[in-house]
C-alpha cells in the first residue's frame, strides 16, 4: 500500500510541475503574441534591380532628366516612371521599411525611445558616448 501512495504521490507532484510548465508556456505564448514589429515607411524607394534609392524627400532632379521637385510621393510620379540609371520600370521599385520590435503597448512610453529602430538606438548610443569622449578629450585642451 504504501509503495502505491508514494507513486500516487509522485505523481500527483508530477502533475504539478507539468501544469506549471503548461501555465508558463501560455504566457510565453501569450507576451508573444502581443509582441509587435511595426513597420514604419520611409520614404526611400529602392530600385530591385540597381539598388538605386528614390527619396521622397529629395525627389530625383538631381538625376538626368528627373523631373520630380523635392517632395514628391512615390506614389504620385508617373506610372510610366523609370529608374534613373537602369531604366528599370515604376514596379521594379520597392518600399524601404523599418522595423520596430518591441510591445505595442510600452512604444509610446519612454522618450520616445521605445519607438526607435535598432539602428535609431545604436546611434543614440554610439553618439551620446562620442559625444562624451570629445567632451572629456576637451578637457585636457583646458
Ligand atoms: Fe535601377
Amino acid at each position: 500500500e504504501s509503495t502505491s501512495e508514494s507513486t500516487s504521490e509522485l505523481t500527483s507532484a508530477q502533475d504539478a510541475e507539468m501544469t506549471k510548465q503548461e501555465q508558463a508556456a501560455a504566457r510565453v505564448a501569450e507576451l508573444k503574441g502581443q509582441e509587435v514589429f511595426i513597420k514604419r515607411t520611409t520614404g526611400v524607394f529602392k530600385c530591385s534591380n540597381c539598388n538605386y534609392e528614390y527619396k521622397e524627400s529629395e525627389g530625383d532632379q538631381m538625376m538626368i532628366g528627373g523631373l520630380n521637385p523635392p517632395g514628391t510621393p512615390f506614389a504620385s510620379l508617373p506610372s510610366n516612371y523609370r529608374c534613373p540609371t537602369c531604366r528599370a520600370s515604376k514596379d521594379s521599385f520597392t518600399e524601404v521599411v523599418e522595423e520596430i520590435a518591441g510591445f505595442e503597448v510600452n512604444q509610446g512610453y519612454g522618450f520616445g525611445t521605445n519607438g526607435m529602430t535598432g539602428g535609431e538606438k545604436n546611434l543614440l548610443i554610439f553618439g551620446g558616448l562620442g559625444a562624451f569622449f570629445v567632451l572629456f578629450l576637451a578637457g585636457y585642451g583646458l
